[in-house]
């Protein structure tokens, strides 16, 4: 079969490493094996694929990591984590997505762009940080840690109820776009803005990395935006996304409108941090000139492209009858 259809795969956390497993390297490449035989099965269907991911527990144990080993090497800052972060997913993907493409005979290079992704300084996000990353820490720890700028938020309770916050602000330049756009030409399968790209800001004609986290799910709308794709398929660990969401009345969605969309999420229905930037890329990427969003599971991807699984995320515009009656 063939398409002639760009698709940018944007696989979430529990696509590159299962929590409901030791968390060990083992299982982390067993994950992405896993993924990547999905990923292969939509290439040979004939879509051009090109891949991003998050990055959360990944770059969480490397700042687990700086933490422990700071008396004796000088710790990385989080942009540094992020890259790294960017090239140890992206190796594992660009191992096993080869290995499974040669299963089903074909024979494409497989490549990650290590992403870097402007952002404004002025972005509000930086006032008001709100995204929980590394290790949990006591209360005596606190002082030393704002000394450093540290914002810190109450998460938890028990002994280390303090966990580190950052802001997330909005994407909006993708540095390495034509690198990327010169690699999918030449015909290789690209994964890019892993963990949502890098944070950088231009100051004087400089780039500057930044303490901060891009959501992924909107990275991922900027690059498929930009990028001309079709399709911009989010795969998370639910099949569809519901209104009602874990309440007794919650029901699932097949298809909704940008303008549908945008209504549940004032409404409340897709919690910021999970959901709502889920659906708000989808907003975005269709508005922006794409086709569709699918928000569904990894195991659902290949039906919800036929449109037999997942909810859609389309422009339709025409008001549903029903909305007369
Ligand atoms: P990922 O890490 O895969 O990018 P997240 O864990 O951030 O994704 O978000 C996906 C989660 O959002 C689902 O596992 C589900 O628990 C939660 N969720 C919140 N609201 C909804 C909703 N309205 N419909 C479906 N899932 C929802
Ligand atoms: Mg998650």
């Amino acid at each position: 079969m063939s398409t002639n259809k760009t698709v940018v795969i944007a696989l979430g956390g529990n696509a590159l490493l299962d929590p409901n497993t030791n968390g060990s390297v083992a299982e982390q490449i067993r994950t992405v094996e896993r993924s990547c035989a999905r990923v292969a099965q939509i290439i040979a269907r004939g879509y051009h694929v090109v891949i991003t991911h998050g990055n959360g527990p990944q770059v969480g144990n490397l700042l687990i990591q700086q933490e422990e080993a700071k008396k004796l090497v000088p710790p990385l800052p989080l942009d540094i984590c992020g890259a790294m972060t960017q090239g140890q997913l992206g190796y594992l993907i660009q191992q096993k997505l080869r290995e499974a493409l040669a299963r089903l005979g074909i024979a494409k290079p497989v490549v990650t762009v290590v992403t870097q992704v402007r952002v404004d300084r002025d972005d509000p996000a930086f006032g008001e940080p709100t995204k929980p990353i590394g290790p949990f820490y006591a209360e005596r720890e606190r002082p030393l840690l704002e000394q450093k700028g540290y914002v810190l938020k109450r998460v938890g309770k028990g002994a280390k109820p303090w966990r580190r916050v950052v802001a997330s602000p909005q994407p909006k330049e993708i540095v390495e776009i034509e690198s990327i756009k010169a690699l999918i030409a030449a015909g290789a399968i690209v994964i890019a803005c892993g963990g949502g790209g890098v944070p950088v800001v231009r100051e004087d004609g400089r780039w500057r990395g930044v303490e901060a986290v891009i959501d992924k799910d909107l990275a991922s709308a900027l690059l498929a935006e930009e990028l001309g794709a079709e399709i911009l398929l989010i795969l998370t660990d639910v099949d569809r996304v519901a209104l009602f969401f874990g309440t007794p009345q919650q029901v699932f969605l097949d298809r909704l409108s940008v303008s549908e969309a945008r209504k549940y999420l004032l409404e409340g229905h897709f919690p910021p941090g999970s959901m709502g930037p889920k659906i708000e890329a989808a907003i975005r990427f269709v508005e922006g000139g794409g086709e569709r969003a699918y928000i569904t599971s990894l195991e659902k991807a290949g039906e919800a492209l036929e449109g037999l699984a997942g909810t859609e995320i389309c422009r339709g515009e025409d008001p549903s009858p029903t909305a007369q009656t």
